[in-house]
């Protein structure tokens, strides 16, 4: 046996990985990387593959970027970790200070957690607990959006609305409110984004004028709803959306944990609506995609709804082992000169454009049903009829294919049920981005024949 089938035999033994039906890597081989390197992983057989999907969207300046590397290097001679109660040091200081400066205006107040459903989970708890200190008792519910994503622990799986993830943990939730989504896949033939945008929002408007009374907040996956099939909408919704919170008396919560820090064409996908919300949850690529960290960023009247005597028992007793880990500080810190330094955000307008036009012969495809695009996300959904919109069964694990046919050429693409997409990192170059293309377009084809 090959040095490499007894590291798998030995993975297999011990590993359970997230995710995955273990029983599937009977016949799908399990992949142990060796390095990685800009956009490609390379795995011990020297098989390389390109990293479409950014190691499940974390990484933007790609593996082993040597400044984001020399900065971790630095910090961890001066200081691995030390409790964030009571104590404090430079990278987080900094971080929250840059975080402050750059989040949408009236956004202050940093508080660390170290994966993006821990964030959501203390914004969930923190907006309910700010109506408690400020007398709203009837305060217990949220909202959230049909399809939406927010992650997994038990308060982040119960304001998403992903069937896969979550109705097998039905009876251990609590009752969100879900309201139709604005994803514009379901819109009228004819009707643009933000028309088709605009008119779901008279369900939300419903829902607030209903219910406002015990609501704390609504949370949205601002433009993309990105596990829940890269679906999208227009930024008039958030526009809206944010008026009617306030006309409400309800927080908003922008879940930015997927599409921050550039991913939808502005460093926040807030920007683009020109509005801020309540609490701002952060993660992935926070640290270019090489430390666990999350933040939920809040304004100054949420952290003053906290702040009082010790004896009137209004503080925010929430907390992690490795809040505001230093390590995890610093590459953020790196991955936010990287974005000054570079010019991130103009260059990457550049390489969405490349994206779009390597994928273009694909539109009209019988089995595509349309390519849509917000910055350096763009999505392939792949569809049994065109015509009358049928969805090829979710059995025939078409996606599976196209993921199969990447690795074979040496592409991570890694496709949500029927959708197939490009996270790259930002630093993909113009052939590695046809090679991509090519690639994710043969599969389709492959995936599509019968
Ligand atoms: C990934 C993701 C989460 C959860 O983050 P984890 O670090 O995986 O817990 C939450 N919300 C959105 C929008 C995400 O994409």
């Amino acid at each position: 046996m090959s040095e490499n089938d007894s590291r798998k035999q030995r993975d297999l033994k011990h590993v359970w990985h997230p995710c995955s039906q273990m029983k599937d890597h009977e016949w799908l081989p399990l992949i142990p990387i060796k390095s990685g390197k800009g956009v490609w992983l390379e795995d011990f057989d020297g098989n390389k593959y390109l990293d479409a999907i950014s190691s499940w969207w974390v990484n933007i300046f790609g593996h082993a970027n040597p400044f984001i590397n020399e900065r971790i290097r630095a910090q961890l001679e001066q200081l691995e970790h030390v409790i964030l109660a009571g104590f404090t040091h430079e990278p987080v200081i900094q971080l929250s200070e840059r975080l402050a400066a750059i989040t949408p205006p009236g956004l202050s107040r940093c508080f660390y957690a170290d994966n993006g459903s821990s964030a959501i989970e203390v914004a969930l708890k923190m907006s309910y607990h700010y109506w408690k200190n400020r007398g709203y008792t009837k305060k217990t519910k949220f909202i959230t959006l049909s399809n939406s994503y927010h992650g997994e622990t038990l308060g982040a799986l119960a304001v998403g609305d992903v069937a896969l993830y979550k109705e097998t943990y039905a009876p251990l939730l609590m009752q969100a409110i879900t309201v139709p989504s604005p994803d514009c896949f379901a819109r009228e033939p004819g009707a643009t984004w933000q028309q088709h945008s605009e008119q779901m929002f008279a369900r939300m408007r419903e829902t607030l004028e209903q219910h406002a009374e015990e609501v704390c907040a609504v949370f949205v996956e601002p433009l993309v709803q990105c596990a829940g099939g890269m679906r999208m909408y227009d930024p008039i919704y958030l526009k809206l959306l944010r008026a009617a919170c306030d006309e409400f008396n309800v927080h908003l919560i922008a879940d930015e944990i997927a599409v921050g820090f550039g991913r939808t064409g502005t460093l926040f996908a807030c920007e683009q609506a020109g509005i801020s919300p309540d609490i701002m949850c952060l993660s992935k690529g926070l640290t270019g995609g090489y430390l666990p960290l999350s933040v939920a960023v809040s304004t100054e009247d949420i952290y003053q709804a906290f702040y009082d005597d010790y004896a009137k028992l209004t503080a925010f007793l929430h907390s992690h082992s490795y809040t505001g880990n230093p390590l995890a500080c610093s590459a953020a810190l790196a991955t936010l000169d990287l974005f000054e330094r570079d010019d991130v955000i103009a260059n990457n307008r550049v390489t969405a454009a490349t994206m779009a036009d390597a994928v273009a012969d694909l539109q009209d495809h019988p089995h595509v049903a349309e390519i849509r695009q917000t910055g350096m996300i763009l999505a392939i959904e792949m569809i049994k009829d065109k015509k009358t919109r049928a969805a090829y069964p979710w059995q025939e694990r078409r996606g599976l294919k196209v993921y199969q046919h990447g690795l074979q050429q040496g592409v991570l693409l890694r496709p949500l049920g029927n959708v197939v997409y490009f996270m790259p990192p930002y630093v993909i170059n113009h052939d590695e981005i046809r090679l991509m293309a090519r690639v994710a377009s043969d599969g389709i084809h492959l995936a599509t024949r019968e």
